[in-house]
């Protein structure tokens, strides 16, 4: 189990993750926190995030939403996206609903991955549940409450030393989807 509070990869969104690679590495459930991970904070599912669990979905994961927020932002988000169940007010970062969530999935921590956008309650919490962590940068920061903010800056400070870190082979990269060849495709 880890015991420091650094994620085990951290890329710039959520959708740059590829999943289908993923899947392929033996992955069979995701566990996401919802706000500034899917989509900003208190935003309704949109577009990308609907497509991003149909696309999950047909790559046979089971996936369930780990939020700290209040059951009728979680329920809302969780019935317009499909394809996954729902845990709120889940007080990340304690790691008892996280093991709760891969109950619910029949998964264990070799084929799980979290993925989150802050280090106090989804990185940590899913470290001390011993789940692969994935942090993304959060989808719209600018909006965000003072307190978020401040504790966007601590966060910031923490992940100062975080490239050393990732020198040092620590980090466990998450392959990511390569849009040049989607563009290629396209044209
Ligand atoms: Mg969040």
């Amino acid at each position: 189990m880890k015991h420091n509070i650094y994620p085990d990869d951290y890329v710039a969104s959520t959708y740059d993750i590829d999943f289908a690679a993923l899947a392929k590495q033996g992955y069979e459930g995701v566990i996401f926190d919802v706000d500034n991970t899917l989509v900003p904070h208190g935003a309704p599912a949109d577009e990308r995030a609907i497509e991003l669990f149909q696309w999950l979905h047909n790559l046979g994961y089971r996936v369930v939403l780990l939020s700290n927020n209040k059951e009728p932002r979680v329920k809302s988000f969780c019935e317009k996206v499909k394809f996954a169940t729902y845990i709120y007010k889940a007080n990340k970062p304690s790691p008892k609903n996280y093991r709760i969530a891969m109950e619910n999935m029949n998964t264990t921590v070799d084929n799980t991955i979290f993925v989150g956008d802050q280090i106090f309650t989804d990185v940590w919490g899913a470290n001390r549940a011993g789940i692969r962590s994935v942090m993304v940068k959060p989808v719209l920061k600018w909006k965000e409450e003072i307190q978020i903010i401040l504790k966007r800056f601590i966060e910031a400070l923490v992940m100062i030393p975080y490239p050393l870190y990732e020198k040092k082979g620590n980090c466990k990269k998450v392959p990511l989807i390569q849009k040049n060849v989607e563009k290629d495709g396209e044209a």
